[in-house]
């Protein structure tokens, strides 16, 4: 009977999902979502990519959070990896040293204007909260379900973000038996003072569960953490042809802010590479 719900849910989830386009325009003519009926939603190639290319590239995902132990050789804002024992091309070795939060005492920036950024865009949400939690961090998954909660409550998340990111296929069970998952969406609640309900916060972590990637570093492997909604739909398979990608010159120059930088590649946060002819 719970797998007939289970069912039936996610038929009715993705029906009601089939309008999600989450590619940009610049990049309709290389891939296409489409709906499967054993599948679900995914991305497809509308026609040969060879694997001497990157497929597109993406902006700074709005859900993402650095592991703890990672949290402090790493700016809060551009993720600036510190201390790195491998010299970079062209870069020489990354040495630079992070400034403190003086509310939270958790998170560290490499300058003023990765603190301001950050402050602005969410971390003077989440600076008082972790100030209480400060010698029991969340996880790296809750502190990024809590980021979108603590946006969403306040209504400053980009525009159609919220749509695209709740509407995830999660496989999330209709039936109404408690879970850890539970426990932990009301902590969340709690540790917020959020107006959103327990299960919509639940159906976040879910969503995050389901379709969360590891945060890439440029040289590193993984420090965190992160979803986007498109990447998410390439990352159901068990013989994966795509993989995501920082380029480097994200890990000396932060994300944003050199001015050598490109307006395109300033822009790039990751690039989804083939990981073969497709
Ligand atoms: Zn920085
Ligand atoms: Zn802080």
């Amino acid at each position: 009977m719970a797998e007939l719900d289970s069912l039936i849910d996610s038929m009715i989830q993705q029906r009601s999902t089939s309008d999600v386009a989450s590619i940009n325009d610049e990049y309709k003519s290389e891939i296409d979502i489409r709906q499967t009926f054993s599948k679900g939603q995914g991305v497809f190639a509308k026609h040969f990519l060879s694997v001497k290319h990157a497929i597109c590239s993406l902006s700074y995902p709005t859900m993402m959070a650095i592991d703890s132990d990672a949290l402090q050789k790493t700016c809060y804002r551009c993720l600036l990896v510190t201390a790195t024992k491998l010299p970079l091309p062209e870069y020489g070795r990354v040495s630079k040293e992070l400034k403190t939060c003086s509310g939270c005492h958790i998170a560290r920036f490499c300058d003023k204007a990765c603190q301001v950024k950050a402050w602005h865009a969410y971390h003077k949400y989440e600076c008082a909260v972790f100030k209480k939690r400060q010698h029991n961090l969340p996880s790296a998954i809750l502190r990024a379900v809590m980021r979108i909660v603590l946006l969403k409550d306040r209504d400053v998340l980009p525009s159609d973000e919220w749509r695209r990111i709740i509407s995830l296929t999660s496989h999330e069970q209709v039936s109404r038996v408690r879970s850890n998952l539970t426990d932990m969406a009301e902590g969340i609640k709690h540790l917020a003072q959020s107006k959103m309900s327990v299960e919509t916060i639940q159906r976040l972590l879910f969503v995050m569960k389901f379709n969360a990637t590891e945060l890439p570093t440029p040289v590193y492997g993984s420090a965190g953490v992160m979803l986007d909604p498109l990447v998410a739909k390439i990352n159901h398979s068990c013989e994966p042809n795509v993989s995501i990608h920082r380029p480097q010159q994200t890990m000396i120059s932060g994300w944003t802010d050199s001015t050598q930088l490109s307006e395109d590649e300033r822009k790039t946060f990751i690039h989804l590479v083939p990981l073969r002819d497709i």
